[in-house]
């Protein structure tokens, strides 16, 4: 029979010295978890979760700019599509979670958020190791707009550090299912420190370019770009360089770019939604062509910011 702790249960445990200290200083946000709205600081999830435990889990994120949302339906497509892959269910359907989000972002009062909904696999109530038995759960939150590079990296374009490390290949885990496995990617970064770099990009199995750590990438090579074709996550903003390009009429391909062309770009570029599109001008210690920030890269960073306040890309927070 279960009863709650007294205070001489309490006095019998042993005394624990060096208790774990939350180190982190949480950012203003609102997370939306079991039903309820709660500030960034309270939203906990139990560390049985095998979200946790065995990154069982997908998410996606979109951002908020400006007060609008930035195709947020496609990034709703591709939340929806990894739950289906994942085979999990949550409570909510599209509109419900669309209302979620928005009413996050109201609360927190943020003009420009980075804006998560995830589901995780959840917990067995009887601790099966049944992965149908588990109750998923689906939770969402908004925090200001981060970037991968910060203004002055946005400037004068990223040092990234090709790392040897090799993506999770698509066989073992579907890409397309936006995930949680970054042992990879994070070996890469430390990789790139190691070596004066500020980000990373590793490898696909077969050593072509794949991504970087919350980022896929282009090179651009007499007018025309490139983006790895396999192995990446397809990137709601890879997806809109696509789509401007050919607004702009510029030629765009998905294949394989070898870490070769990538050295010898006229430019190359990486995309987010942390940060959208971004300028890199080294690799591994060495300038991409002039060094410089080049003009197609400039060019598809106005245009992608242009976009964000088109209703026909982007859509008003209700805020109250
Ligand atoms: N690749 C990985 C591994 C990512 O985690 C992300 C975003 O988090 C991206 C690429 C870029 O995708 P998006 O443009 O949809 O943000």
């Amino acid at each position: 029979m279960s009863r709650t702790m007294t205070t001489q249960d309490e006095k019998r445990l042993p005394v624990v010295s060096n208790r774990h200290v939350d180190p982190h200083s949480y950012p203003e946000g609102v997370a939306f978890l079991d039903g309820q709205y709660l500030p960034m600081s309270q939203a906990k999830i139990s560390v049985l979760d095998w979200g946790f435990l065995h990154s069982d889990a997908t998410y996606d994120t979109v951002h908020v700019w400006n007060g609008r949302f930035f195709r947020l339906g496609l990034h709703l497509d591709r939340f929806f599509g990894g739950l289906e892959k994942l085979r999990m269910t949550i409570p909510f359907d599209r509109e419900s979670v669309t209302e979620i989000l928005h009413n996050c972002v109201a609360l927190s009062g943020h003009r420009a958020a980075y804006v998560e909904m995830l589901c995780t696999r959840g917990a067995s109530p009887t601790f099966s190791r049944d992965p149908r038995q588990a109750l998923n759960r689906f939770m969402a939150f908004a925090v200001p707009f981060g970037s991968v590079a910060n203004a002055e990296q946005l400037q004068r374009g990223l040092r990234v550090a090709i790392s040897d490390k090799v993506r999770i290949p698509p066989a073992s885990i579907d890409p397309a299912i936006k995930n949680y496995h970054w042992l990879d990617l994070v070996r890469g970064l430390y990789d790139a420190y190691d070596r004066g770099a500020e980000t990373a990009l590793i490898l696909d199995f077969n050593g072509n370019v794949a991504e970087g750590p919350g980022f896929n990438v282009f090179c651009v090579k007499d007018g025309k770009l490139s983006t790895p074709a396999i192995g990446v996550l397809p990137g709601i903003t890879r997806r809109t360089v696509f789509d401007l390009c050919a607004q702009e009429g510029l030629a765009a391909t998905a294949a394989d770019v070898s870490v070769a062309a990538l050295r010898e770009a006229d430019e190359v570029f990486i995309t987010s939604t942390a940060g959208g599109i971004m300028p890199v001008t080294e690799i591994d210690g060495v300038r991409i062509a002039s060094g410089k920030v080049g003009p197609i890269t400039s060019r598809l960073m106005a245009l992608y910011w242009g976009k964000h306040d088109d209703p026909a890309w982007s859509s008003q927070v209700n805020y109250p």
